[in-house]
């Protein structure tokens, strides 16, 4: 499985929106977009059930941000499209950027938590470390 795929189920799987559910009769990860709340549903292999649902750098790889859990979230592709030109607009005016950061920061950091043991993750690329609690600690 890609990366991307990977990081983007363990996201999920950490985010304390997302429950294991049956959807469409696909078994899947359903939970909410970490800007707007909008419902969002992933298989097993990282694939959308539904509206796009795409992993996002909560601080940008291009202000320095990496792919430690606590910096990726799901968004939907619309939010996710959306925050991507605000960046640009942003960087003039910095003060707000750092605080709509910090909220989504925050927000991530209220929804985490560790995966049930059971569900049937991939393994974590063996840079990023996994959640405290974990298996895989
Ligand atoms: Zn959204």
């Amino acid at each position: 499985m890609k990366r991307r795929a990977r990081l983007l189920l363990w996201a999920a799987a950490t985010d304390a929106t997302f429950e294991r559910a049956t959807v469409r009769g696909i078994d899947a990860l359903c939970g909410r977009c970490i800007h707007c709340g909008r419902p969002l549903a992933i298989d097993w292999e990282g694939r959308s059930i539904g509206p796009p649902a795409t992993l996002e750098h909560l601080l940008p790889r291009s202000a320095g941000g990496d792919d430690r859990l606590e910096n990726l979230a799901v968004a939907c592709a619309r939010c996710n499209h959306r925050k991507g030109a605000r960046e640009d607009a942003r960087r003039a005016r910095r003060g707000t950027a750092d605080r709509a950061l910090a909220a989504a920061l925050d927000r991530r950091r209220a929804r985490f938590r560790s995966p049930p043991r059971a569900w049937p993750l991939p393994g974590l690329p063996a840079d990023v470390n996994p959640p405290m609690g974990s298996d895989m600690e």
